[in-house]
């Protein structure tokens, strides 16, 4: 059974997502605030954290840090600031996924599954297909990816992204399409800023310009598209 440690300090939003996580099937130990979370790491090893920011004793960020810092376990950001600058924040203290509240929990669940599938298997998609645009080569085999020959590491949901604009390498990809590959969840559900923050951290990894970009370009009111 798949342990969750879920830090949550408001309790209606606690009870209703552990009752629900209980249902599906995950065992889920619950902490109000930091403290009790950092007990319950130091007692048992879990499979992924849900972090909610705002706690009593402090930010989830430094526990979402601390998480990292000492291991790769799949972190949920659930909190209910939906600024570009938080969530970029959350991503780069290590988080895997930040959904903003208020949100459904069968969005949640599938997220959380879609984030421990990857983590399970360490590449999104069983294929041997190499892919290529200008200079960035996607070895779909080895779930790496290369600038002019040196590897470039992405986080689990920045290659699966990248995957899906070089697979459709030519088109316009919309943003509910990207998404959809991305959490696998109907598109609706997603705040449009985790796309924008992706995208802009794609960019800044794989362009010679991110400014500029020639590899992902953004097509006005359409979507995204890799290579011409
Ligand atoms: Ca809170």
């Amino acid at each position: 059974m798949l342990s969750i440690l879920f830090v949550e300090d408001d309790d209606t939003i606690a009870m209703g997502v552990e009752y629900s996580l209980k249902q599906d099937g995950f065992q889920v130990s619950l902490a109000h605030r930091l403290d009790e979370a950092r007990d319950l790491l130091k007692r048992q090893p879990f499979d992924l954290v849900l972090l909610d920011l705002g706690l009593p004793d402090g930010s989830g960020y430094a526990l979402c840090k601390e998480i990292r810092a000492a291991g790769d376990t799949p972190i949920i950001i659930l909190s209910a600031r939906d600024e570009e600058a938080s969530i970029v924040l959350g991503l780069d203290l290590g988080a895997d996924e930040y959904i903003t509240k208020p949100f459904r929990l069968r969005e949640l669940i599938s997220r959380m599954k879609a984030v421990l599938r990857r983590g399970a298997t360490g590449a999104i998609e069983a294929s041997d297909r190499t892919l290529t645009c200008g200079d960035v080569t996607v070895v779909a085999q080895q779930a790496k990816v290369y600038k002019n020959g040196r590897e470039v590491p992405l986080t689990a949901l920045e290659y699966r992204l990248l995957l899906t604009l070089f697979a459709n390498q030519g088109r316009v990809l919309s943003r509910g399409q990207i998404l959809a590959q991305i959490w696998e969840v109907d598109g609706d559900f997603v705040n449009d800023n985790t796309i924008t923050v992706y995208i802009k951290r794609l960019r800044e990894k794989l362009e010679d310009d991110p400014q500029n970009p020639a590899l992902i370009k953004t097509v006005r009111g359409l979507g995204y598209q890799a290579g011409d």
